[in-house]
């Protein structure tokens, strides 16, 4: 055995009706062909061997139906959800599209998308060679793509998961090609995570804001970002968290800014060329800021009347959150957006938007800071009076940087630490049912 242990087209008779396709660096197939229409088919990727056997039109035309899923798969969505995958014959074979726009296996080894999706069309390719011109199914392969407008927009649209009126609400035009499909802009991506949670009208609004800013070479903020890549050494396993902390540490070394040194963070955007508009979108509350940093910008929208954005706090988190994602998340194939919600879904991918968190928290103020700060007052509502004043940040992210701090001599006592866990829990407490209330109205009074 030489590890591929799929007993199909071993023979020589067998291995002259078979075709190798493929679909990307590690991930092979093989069809071997039969008399008729019958197809086995041999999957090999890094993860695992499977294997099927049927019908080439059932084949085709299973493909042909997924191929919406297949070729314009969204490379934004989490690793977790299966995107590439059919069963046939009880035997299913999977590929997962990573947040990065590549694909995956179980055992992370990662194949671009491009080399993919061309296996797969020649995998189509070798289907219908097998089957008359005009037969159906190889017509149906054929004509898998649409080629009007119309058609490709409402495939755009149910890409977006957006109604028709919606996209033509949101002003949406249908892409030139439809291989445009595969990569969404940053218009698009915002559209689909916002679309279902807010009006048109105010998504619009916030959409020609991004649709202003065409997009800016940023060779400072690239160099910056490559060289924070570089200089971070992170421990295997590292936590999300816990690199957004290491980047924001290496950012402020990097910058000459001093640990107790609060950070200008709409001047340091507008020294890397970020550009940043306010908009006024009362209908939208729970919309804190949307950024966009591929085919447009990179630019910060911020909701001047978001519930976390309102305040002057508020939107220097949401600024620091975005430079977060625009120094550690741009690089390579990347998300090209993102909305940031106060009391919203967690995002298209928690763990990078709890790296962007952690990122914004810890520029704006170190861990370290805040925790000396406190065994210098010994008190803990001076010190937060003193943070929240000097650092200009809220009081709940005072309190999460003082609670996070690593234990150990220097931080808080445990008296301290149960003061501040509690402050923590009371202020969520009202934040939440601030908004659980907004949502839903106040809650029904008990009638006896
Ligand atoms: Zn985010």
């Amino acid at each position: 055995m030489d590890g591929f242990d799929i007993p199909i087209g071993r023979t020589k008779a067998e291995r002259r009706r078979s075709a190798w396709v493929t679909l990307g660096q590690g991930f092979e197939v093989l069809l071997t062909f039969s008399a008729g229409e019958w197809v086995n088919v041999a999957a090999k990727a890094p993860w695992g061997e499977t294997q099927f056997q049927g019908s080439v039109v059932v084949l085709l035309e299973a493909m042909t139906r997924l191929w919406r899923g297949l070729a314009f798969a969204d490379p934004l969505v989490p690793i977790e959800k299966h995107l590439i995958g059919w069963r046939f014959c009880r035997v299913g074979l999977g590929v997962h599209i990573a947040p990065n726009g590549a694909l995956r296996g179980m055992d992370h080894e990662v194949v671009p998308t491009d080399d993919v999706l061309r296996g797969i069309v020649s995998l189509g390719n070798q289907l219908s060679a097998r089957l008359p011109v005009a037969h159906l199914a190889a017509r149906g392969w054929r004509d898998r793509a649409p080629v009007t407008p119309e058609d490709i927009a409402a495939l755009d649209a149910s890409l977006l998961k957006i109604s028709a009126q919606k996209y033509n609400d949101l002003g949406l035009v249908p892409v030139g090609k439809t291989d445009d499909l595969i990569y969404p802009d940053d218009v698009r991506v915002v559209a689909r995570s916002a679309a279902s949670r807010v009006a048109p009208v105010a998504l619009r609004r916030m959409l020609d804001e991004i649709r202003r800013s065409p997009p800016q070479d940023t060779p400072l903020l690239d160099q910056v970002a490559e060289h924070l890549q570089q200089s971070i050494v992170l421990e295997v396993g590292c936590a999300f968290h816990e690199m957004g902390h290491a980047y924001a540490l290496a950012f402020r070394q990097s910058r000459g800014v001093l640990p107790n040194q609060p950070i200008d963070i709409a001047l340091v955007l507008r020294d890397f060329g970020v550009e940043i508009r306010r908009l006024s979108v009362p209908e939208a509350p729970d919309l804190d800021a949307v950024a966009a940093w591929g085919s447009y910008g990179p630019v910060i929208v911020v909701n001047t009347q978001g519930r976390h954005s309102r305040t002057p706090e508020g939107e220097r988190a949401s600024l620091a959150h975005e430079f977060g994602h625009l120094l550690v998340d741009r690089n390579g194939s990347r998300p090209v957006a993102d909305v940031r919600w106060t009391n919203g879904p967690k995002g298209f991918n928690a763990s990078w938007e709890q790296r962007a968190n952690a990122f914004a928290a810890e520029l704006l103020l170190p861990r370290e800071t805040a925790v000396r700060e406190l065994a210098r007052q010994g008190d803990l509502a001076k010190t937060l009076e003193v943070l929240c004043s000097h650092y200009q940040v809220s009081q709940l992210l005072a309190l999460r940087q003082l609670d996070n701090h690593p234990e150990g001599p220097g931080g808080p006592t445990s008296e301290q630490s149960r003061d501040i866990k509690h402050k923590i829990r009371k202020l969520s407490l009202k934040a939440s049912s601030r908004s659980a209330w907004t949502r839903r109205g106040p809650p029904p009074k008990l009638t006896r």
